[in-house]
C-alpha cells in the first residue's frame, strides 16, 4: 500500500453526476430540447461580424471590463454600464455571483427549476435548500421562501423567473417582499423577453438595490453559439460579482456578435413574437390531445403526454426525428419541448399523435 493520500475531491463535487446527455443523435428533423432560438442569426449579420473580427487584432486581449459590451447592452434594457457585468453565458455570471453571496451559505431554490443551479451550488460550496413548487403550474411557494429568508444566516434566494423547465413566473410584488427580507436576491431572467412586461423585473432595482438579475442572449437574441450573458445590479453589488468573475471571459467573436445584434433589437423582438404565438397554439394541440401542460410564459412548454408514459413517448418522437427533452427524472412523465418554427411544431404535433 502506498502511503500516498487519495485525491481530495470535495465531497459535494463527488457527489455530483457529470452533466451528460448522451451521444447526440443522428437523423433529427427537429430539435427541440435546449429552448435554443429556431431563428439564426441572419447571414448578413455573420458576415458583418465576421468582417469586424478581420478587422480586430486577434493576439491582443478583448476590450478590458469589455467596456463596450456593456455600454450596448445597457442601452438596449435602458440602465448604466456601471450596473452590468458580463460573462461566459450568463451560466458563468450566476455562479460568480452565487459563489459571492451564497457561497459556504444556503442557496435557496424552488424545484423543479434549472438543474445547473445544483452544480453551481457545489461549485460554489453553497449548500442547497429546496422548497418545492406545487400545483398544475408549479407555482413557487412564495410563503416557504419568505419563512426560509426569515430565519436569517446566509440565506440567500435563487429565482428563475420564468422557470425552467416548468415556464411561469413569479410576481414582482412577491419580489418585492422577497427583497425586504433578504440580504440579496438572485433573479433569473434567461427567458423574460418571452413573458409579458409585466414579469421583467427591470424596474425593481430603483427600489430593490439587493436585487441581481440575470440574462442572456442565448435564447431570445439567437446567440447561444457564442456565450453572451450578463447580471444587472447596483453598482456596488456588480462590482462584486464581477471580482468573481476571470478577465476577458467574453472572447472577441462574442463581443462583435453581441454588438451587431443589440444594434437591433426588433429582429429579437419580432423572432420573440412568433415564438410566443406558437408557443400558445402548441399548448392549445397539446391540450386538446388530452396532455397535461403547465401554463408557460417562455419558449418551452411543461408537459405530460395523455395517459402518461413520458420516457415511451419521448423514445417515439426520437425514432421519428423528433428531439424534446426528458424530464421523467425530474418530475414522472413530464417532457419539455421548446417552441421551433412553425413547420417544426406542427412536425412535433403529428409525430406526437402519431406516438401516442
Ligand atoms: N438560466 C436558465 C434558466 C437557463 O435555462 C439557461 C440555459 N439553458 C441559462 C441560465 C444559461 O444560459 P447561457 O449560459 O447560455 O446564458
Amino acid at each position: 500500500m502506498s502511503g500516498r493520500p487519495a485525491p481530495p475531491v470535495r465531497p459535494e463535487i463527488r457527489a455530483l453526476r457529470p452533466y451528460a446527455l448522451g451521444v447526440p443523435p443522428t437523423g433529427i428533423l427537429a430539435k427541440l430540447d435546449f429552448n435554443e432560438s429556431p431563428y439564426d442569426v441572419p447571414d448578413e449579420i455573420k458576415r458583418r461580424v465576421l468582417a469586424a473580427l478581420e478587422k480586430r487584432r486577434w493576439s491582443h486581449y478583448p476590450d478590458f471590463g469589455a467596456r463596450r459590451l456593456k455600454e450596448a447592452i445597457a442601452r438596449v434594457i435602458g440602465r448604466r454600464p456601471e450596473e452590468i457585468v458580463v460573462g461566459n453565458g450568463s451560466g458563468e455570471v450566476i455562479q460568480a455571483a452565487v459563489s459571492v453571496f451564497a457561497g459556504g451559505g444556503e442557496l435557496l431554490l424552488a424545484p423543479p427549476t434549472f438543474s445547473l443551479y445544483f452544480q453551481i451550488a457545489a461549485i460554489a460550496a453553497a449548500k442547497p435548500v429546496e422548497i418545492p413548487r406545487s400545483g398544475e403550474d408549479f407555482a413557487l411557494d412564495e410563503k416557504g421562501f419568505l419563512e426560509a429568508v426569515g430565519r436569517g444566516g446566509r440565506v440567500v434566494p435563487l429565482v428563475c423567473s420564468p422557470n425552467n423547465p416548468t415556464g411561469g413566473t413569479v410576481p414582482l410584488d412577491f419580489l418585492r417582499k422577497l427583497c425586504a427580507a433578504s440580504g440579496a436576491v438572485l433573479l433569473d431572467q434567461a427567458y423574460v423577453d418571452f413573458a409579458p412586461s409585466a414579469d421583467d423585473a427591470m424596474p425593481l432595482l430603483s427600489s430593490c438595490p439587493n436585487l441581481v438579475i440575470f440574462r442572456t442572449l442565448s435564447k431570445a437574441f439567437s446567440a447561444a453559439g457564442f456565450r453572451i450573458g450578463y447580471a444587472v445590479a447596483a453598482p456596488e453589488l456588480a462590482r462584486e460579482i464581477e471580482k468573481a468573475i476571470l478577465p476577458f471571459s467574453v472572447d472577441l467573436a462574442a463581443e462583435e456578435l453581441a454588438a451587431a445584434l443589440l444594434e437591433e433589437p426588433e429582429r429579437a423582438r419580432r423572432a420573440v413574437a412568433s415564438i410566443t404565438v406558437e408557443r400558445e397554439r402548441v399548448a392549445a394541440a397539446l391540450r386538446g390531445l388530452g396532455a397535461k401542460v403547465a401554463a408557460s410564459r417562455s419558449n418551452f412548454l411543461f408537459f405530460a403526454p395523455p395517459g402518461g408514459g413520458g420516457a415511451r413517448v419521448r423514445a417515439e418522437l426520437l425514432s421519428r426525428g423528433i428531439l424534446v427533452r426528458d424530464m421523467t427524472n425530474v418530475v414522472p412523465d413530464r417532457l419539455r419541448v421548446s417552441i421551433g418554427t412553425p413547420e417544426e411544431n406542427d412536425l412535433f404535433l403529428t409525430m406526437l399523435k402519431e406516438s401516442l
